[in-house]
């Protein structure tokens, strides 16, 4: 952050502060920062702070800032600052911990000091009355240890103009009405369940449509790009993850252990290992190679409760993993067949813009530093070749090998972590893998490990988010809703469902009580992209009149031509209407 946004929004935690004070003259003050979006202050206090609390509080500030208050900056002894803040006993603690010699400081203005490092703005004269707003109080513990008594924390944001502190607002809003977790709800999605676990998802039969159209076109993707699918089970023998490391370097992440019959098995928290099995059940020839296994595989890993955020960050999810087996010179290749699959994939899923991480060799690592050497060049080749531009993370690598990373932007520019594509020297020689070259002798092929989307429920969540619920017609959970004008046209749009459903569109019939006004808003607030009201003429022409979501009235038309219009529209992967 600049520091003139900085000193803006520190002086306004301030000012807060000292409204809070004059409303609560008991209030304990913790600590109140400026933040990447704002600003925040934490206090203890005797009550709960009510929406209403913040306009008054915010009146308040208002009413300071107009008093024309400098800030002045003053050195005190630690003696002296112990005095100033004797009822204050967060503030005392802070004094305790600065090391000796450091200067203590404070800041003043109007009747208000505050414990300070600083900097501040001049005067409460800089600060545009306008321009800044309390956003909401939540929840925080002194230092964050749950043992300590609960704090109410005061958001607030600031900013130099009413438009700039408008625009945001209305941003807050957008990401507000995008919240997956709302969506999903709202829409039938998914759904967390207490009883079921945290972290762990249902898919509801309207979120499961969404997914299972995905998972189809991600595997006709794959078998066009010389992938075959493979399936593993979700448990494996202990024993496997000592012999892959994942006991040793990955154990935080993984659940305990469960006995079968005298043997410990351990809930994957990966693939790889399986598909190693795989490629050892019997000798491979470098003709073989490159070798491309690809697994919906569904792995859990332990997640600490507090980071768990609904499909964003959950304890079993299904990533679209796939190993690829390679020899040294089929490397640069691969990885530009993998960048092109990924590419198409994530523009097909609405997904254009990209920013592009290239990490290299850590501090700790296995494999020989030239092998290092070769995979970063590799990797760096193929990213060129594609004219992607990049930007290089030194020394983030993986331990056993380098990567790339890919964050895609949606639809209000913010990034999300999907891709990955990672070079690992380590499991082939972990497992002993090996083929037999050209020249007859045994080698150890390169093990590529890649995700394209990533998780399924994380991106089904950025899914969401993205389009706001209104999927792309070949993701909609109900593509066509029908809505009979009468009673009288139930039996014809019966059989315009079944048509639509014999050729795998996914068409319902909303015959339920509802006038046919209710209908069509309902259908709209579940985004169905195609609303088709039937009345007489239409059921005795074998018409259809097709609304879309957006509003737009097609008018009537042949069955046939919707029905191939829609086919289309799907077959193509279309992100329009018509
Ligand atoms: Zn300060
Ligand atoms: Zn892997």
């Amino acid at each position: 952050m600049e520091e003139r946004l900085l000193k803006l929004r520190h002086s306004l935690s301030h000012v807060m502060a000292q409204a809070v004070l004059g409303k609560f003259p008991d209030a304990m003050l913790a600590i109140g920062p400026a933040i990447e979006e704002g600003f925040y202050y934490d206090f203890l206090l005797p009550r709960a702070l009510t929406p209403e609390d913040l306009q008054d509080i915010e009146q308040e500030m208002r009413k300071i800032i107009k008093g024309r208050h400098s800030f002045i900056r003053r050195e005190l002894s630690r003696e002296e600052a112990r005095k100033l803040f004797r009822n204050q006993r967060f503030k005392l603690e802070l004094i305790d911990e600065l090391p000796e010699g450091e200067p203590i400081t404070t800041y003043t203005h109007d009747t208000f000091t505050d414990l300070c490092r600083g900097p501040h703005v001049d005067n409460t004269k800089d600060i545009p009355i306008n321009a800044f707003k309390l956003l909401e109080v939540s929840g925080a513990y002194w230092r964050g240890d749950e043992r300590n008594p609960q704090l109410q924390r005061i958001y607030g944001t600031a900013f130099f103009t009413k438009e700039e502190l408008d625009a945001y607002l209305t941003r807050l809003e957008e990401i507000k009405e995008r919240d997956h977790r709302k969506l999903g709800k709202e829409l039938e999605l998914f759904h967390l369940s207490d009883e079921i676990g945290s972290g762990l998802v249902l898919w509801l039969p309207k979120g499961a449509a969404v997914r299972s159209a995905l998972e189809e076109y991600w595997r006709s993707a794959h078998f066009k790009a010389g992938y075959s699918v493979v399936y593993s089970p979700h448990i494996a023998r202990l024993d496997l993850w000592k012999t892959s490391g994942h006991w040793d370097f990955y154990r935080d992440n993984m659940y305990s252990p469960m006995e079968i019959d005298g043997q410990d098995y351990e809930l994957k928290p990966m693939n790889c290992p399986f598909h190693i099995q795989m490629y050892k059940m019997r000798n491979r020839s470098y003709r073989e190679l490159p070798l491309r296994w690809a697994e919906l595989g569904t792995v859990y890993r332990y997640e600490r409760g507090g980071v768990l955020h609904g499909l964003m960050r959950v304890r079993g999810f299904t990533q679209d993993d796939a190993h690829i087996f390679v020899t040294p010179e089929q490397l640069n290749q691969e990885i530009i067949n993998i960048l092109n699959l990924n590419l198409e994939i994530l523009r097909t899923c609405g997904f254009s813009e990209y920013d592009v991480f290239l990490s290299t060799m850590p501090q700790k690592h296995v494999g020989s530093d030239e092998n290092w050497q070769k995979a970063t060049d590799a990797l760096k080749a193929a990213l060129e070749k594609m004219g992607l531009t990049y930007k290089i993370d030194p020394g983030e690598g993986v331990f056993y090998g380098p990567k790339i990373d890919i964050k895609i932007k949606d639809a209000l520019g913010r990034s999300w972590q999907c891709t990955t594509v990672q070079v690992d020297f380590n499991l082939p020689e972990r497992f002993h893998v090996t083929y037999v070259g050209g020249d007859g002798l045994e080698h150890q092929p390169i093990m590529i490990h890649r995700a394209l989307m990533g998780s399924l429920e994380r991106f089904f969540g950025v899914l969401i988010e993205h389009y706001k619920g209104a999927f792309p017609v070949w993701m909609a959970p109900v593509q066509v809703r029908l809505i009979p004008v009468t009673d009288k046209q139930v039996d014809y749009c019966r059989r315009v469902v079944v048509q639509l459903r014999d050729v795998g569109i996914r068409a319902e019939l909303d015959d339920g009580p509802d006038r046919m006004q209710k209908k069509i808003r309902t259908a709209q607030q579940e985004k169905v992209p195609y609303q088709v009201v039937v009345g007489q003429r239409e059921a005795e022409l074998g018409q259809v009149a097709v609304r879309l979501r957006t509003n737009e009235d097609l008018g009537p038309m042949p069955l046939s031509e919707f029905k191939s219009m829609l086919l289309r529209i799907i077959d193509g992967h279309s992100q329009a209407l018509k």
